[in-house]
């Protein structure tokens, strides 16, 4: 086993050893015991359905497949299949771009009150007043952060919202009569999602390159925007994936804005900026959040998230609907509706209103941080990155070394004996530690992507440096134990081209 002075331990693999015809069941549907039972479900408190109730067409032949198994073997199974997987809850997890931070439990016990866990989506606004004002305050929270003047909740993940947001821009073009503006201008150091979605929302992209500082380059700004003829707007991520704040962010707005084009700005990476600085006030006209990143959520794998949009006054015609509105309720209080249509709307973007524990999650942390606590979210956010930038500098090229925001870009070009960012990307697991992003973005050869976010004690930041340097070594004297990584792990160098198109999601 590798070890690092004060270094984490790596994770105990699971026993491989088995005697032919005991190998642990990989299903839990493989566990299944006929007439075995988990639970017995108390008798129902209401009276069994008509036999005729559902038409016989509709009714089960056979009783479900369903596995029957005691609840120690269930507990088992599942506790074992999580020790196969990584998390935020085992070890650090340092995922550029990602913001893998700490999700307080607080968030799940709130989450969990029944009174907002046993809700209905379909159940009417007088039942459900209480999420709605919930709702509604995430609104005022992100309006105040955004220096925005109104806020959609509907968008499930931050390109949702990219979408949802582009396609309130196309609506608000359209409605100006400019159905000829079709571009939207792209820096080279955005996130892969942004020329997606514009893709996908009827634009065409066309890209800015950045110059040597990782900002936007405006003479060819200036080029790429031409008469202006055609520009609908600009997609930037701020701070971008560089983890580089945009020091021209307002000159660039003005730019746009010169030509009757919109600002979008990818929001994702808020967690640098949260109280520091307003996208509104620099001149954005539309940004998304990702919840699950800045505001904490249990997130990777797929979900649940949310993207919110905050857009200024000019897009707020076309947010889509059902919009949460507050009303007097003539008694010198308020009340709560669900406001169905709005006769611009771009009209529902997904099938109900918002995810609603989402929500509630991200109150929670909203309200347990307070204002000065997620001012200071930004403020350790870009402490623990600079402190990790500056630790390492000296053995991993910082591709931009300046002062950074949450995250900053190394690269593994030129470490000795062909080592790669892959490489070294791989060896950390074998110390207990998530991989960085790596070979993202694009515009840096052998990308290392790192985030520590802002819940990262010293000590742990202290054991990553450590580790890293490590690794460097290893480089120099060791390199095939690099080349070969991981060692300690049940699957190490899938083909993870093949993984994507032919997924095999079972062991
Ligand atoms: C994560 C991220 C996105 C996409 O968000 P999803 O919720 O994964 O769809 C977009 N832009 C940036 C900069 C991001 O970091």
């Amino acid at each position: 086993m590798t070890t690092v002075e004060h270094g984490p331990a790596v994770p105990q693999q699971v026993a491989k050893a088995t005697v032919p015809g005991f190998e642990r069941p990989l299903t839990i549907f493989e566990h299944s015991v006929p007439d075995r039972r988990g639970v017995r479900p108390p008798p129902a408190a209401v009276p069994a359905a008509p036999s005729d109730a559902l038409p016989a067409s509709m009714r089960r032949k056979a009783p479900a497949a369903l596995p029957e198994v005691g609840e120690l073997d269930t507990q088992r199974h599942y506790t074992w299949l999580s020790e196969k997987n990584f998390s935020i809850a085992n070890a650090f997890y340092p995922l550029g771009s990602c913001t893998m931070k700490y999700n307080p439990l607080v968030n799940e016990r709130v989450c969990a009150l029944p009174g907002l866990s046993a809700l209905h989506p379909m159940q009417p606004d007088d039942q459900v007043q209480g999420m709605l004002e919930l709702c509604w305050r995430v609104e005022r929270v992100l309006l105040a952060v955004s220096g925005l003047h109104e806020v959609s909740l509907h968008p499930c993940a931050g390109a949702h919202g990219e979408l949802t947001a582009l396609m309130c821009m196309r609506a608000c073009l359209d409605d100006r009569g400019q159905t000829h503006k079709k571009i939207i201008l792209i820096p080279d150091s955005a996130h892969g999602t942004n020329p997606a979605s514009c893709t996908i929302a009827g634009f065409e992209t066309r890209e800015v390159k950045s110059n040597q500082h990782g900002r936007v380059d405006m003479a060819d700004l200036d080029k790429k925007i031409g008469d202006g003829h055609d520009i609908a707007g600009l997609m930037i991520t701020n701070p971008s994936t560089l983890g580089l704040f945009e020091t021209n962010i307002k000159a660039i707005c003005e730019k746009i804005h010169a030509v009757g084009g919109l600002v979008y700005m990818d929001g994702a990476n808020m967690n640098a900026i949260l109280g520091r600085t307003r996208p509104g006030d620099f001149g954005a006209d539309v940004m998304h959040f990702n919840l699950h990143k800045t505001f904490s959520q249990p997130h990777g794998g797929g979900g649940p998230g949310a993207g919110p949009i905050a857009v200024r006054d000019v897009l707020a015609p076309f947010l889509p609907t059902p919009k949460i509105a507050r009303v007097s309720d003539g008694q010198g209080g308020w009340r709560f509706e669900t406001v169905m249509s709005a006769p611009k709307s771009i009209g529902r973007t997904r099938g109900f209103m918002l995810n609603a524990g989402v929500m509630v999650r991200s109150y929670s942390y909203m309200r347990s941080n307070g204002p000065a606590g997620l001012k200071g979210i930004a403020d350790n956010a870009v402490l623990n990155a600079n402190y990790l930038r500056a630790k390492l500098k000296d053995t991993y090229k910082v591709w931009i070394d300046e002062s950074c925001m949450h995250e900053f870009v190394a690269t593994a070009k030129g470490m000795p004996n062909g080592i790669r960012a892959l490489d070294v990307a791989k060896r950390l697991i074998d110390y207990g530690i998530h991989p960085p992003t790596v070979y993202f973005p694009l515009i840096v050869p052998e990308a290392l992507m790192i985030e520590p976010t802002e819940t990262e004690s010293k000590q742990t930041l202290d054991t990553f440096v450590a580790v890293m340097k490590a690794i460097a070594a290893e480089a120099e004297t060791d390199p095939d134990t690099l080349h070969t990584a991981p060692h300690t792990r049940s699957i190490g160098r899938p083909d993870e081209v093949r993984a994507v198109k032919e997924p095999k999601v079972t062991l």
